[in-house]
């Protein structure tokens, strides 16, 4: 039955309980990093041109990075919801605009495993520069950005029933394509204001709960897709 339902899941505020990409660029970069983050708000450049200009401006390397990410928290209830979507053969995917060893590095950490991480590639030279390679199936989307999340809800059939969890802004373009969305923070002003169906969740814990109850039905030892439909939270 894998395949049958995939959960593309953010990372950044998501998963991680701060956002780590800022919590980084705060502790460890050089403060224009703000004058970029100001521009991407407005509209002015895309999350790749964003992360591309901000990423070289962290000191430090990776050395820096894992200091910081010691004090970086994952929500408690994930690990647990990793096991169970294994169980369930449901596909769990972290699609992230962070960074991706940061990912790999808190997973670990934690014990955790995911079928896949979906994030732009840290890069450090010998001098301890860093840079960012972005995933190979970026390109420019339907929605117009030349990297976000958009392009992991196209096509391909037959299609897994997909399901968006996310927090943000890097959830916003992507949620209209997206079957179910659970949601928090910003995206619930971002999906109201859109007039996107969602469900608002407070941890993993109840993203299982509600999954349990709405969308897997047991029936012998095969899962069942019920159909979806939701109400705005
Ligand atoms: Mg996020
Ligand atoms: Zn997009």
């Amino acid at each position: 039955m894998k395949g049958l339902i995939e959960l593309l899941c953010d990372f950044d505020g998501t998963v991680a309980l701060e956002d780590t990409v800022d919590l980084l660029l705060e502790q460890l970069a050089d403060p224009a990093w703000r004058i970029l983050e100001e521009r991407w708000v407005r509209g002015e450049i895309d999350s790749r041109e964003c992360m591309a200009g901000q990423i070289p401006l962290i000191q430090g390397g990776w050395a820096a990075i894992r200091r910081i990410l010691e004090g970086a928290r994952v929500d408690p209830t994930f690990a647990g919801f990793a096991v169970w979507c294994r169980r369930r053969g449901i596909r769990l995917r972290i699609v992230s605009g962070g960074i991706d060893r940061v990912i790999h590095y808190l997973l670990a950490r934690e014990g955790i495993t995911v079928d896949e991480i979906w994030a732009p590639h840290l890069v450090e030279d010998e001098r301890g520069r860093l840079t960012l390679d972005f995933p190979a199936s970026t390109g420019r989307t339907r929605c117009g950005s030349t990297f976000c999340k958009c392009e992991l809800f196209a096509g391909r059939m037959p299609r897994p029933l997909r399901i968006l969890v996310g927090d943000g802004r890097s959830d916003f373009c992507c949620a209209r394509q997206a079957d179910w969305i659970f949601a928090r923070d910003t995206l619930i002003t971002h999906c109201r204001a859109q007039a996107i169906d969602f469900l608002p969740f407070e941890d993993f814990a109840e993203i299982r709960r509600i999954l349990e109850l709405r969308v897997l039905r047991p029936s012998g030892d095969k899962l069942r897709v019920s159909s979806p439909s939701l109400t705005s939270g």
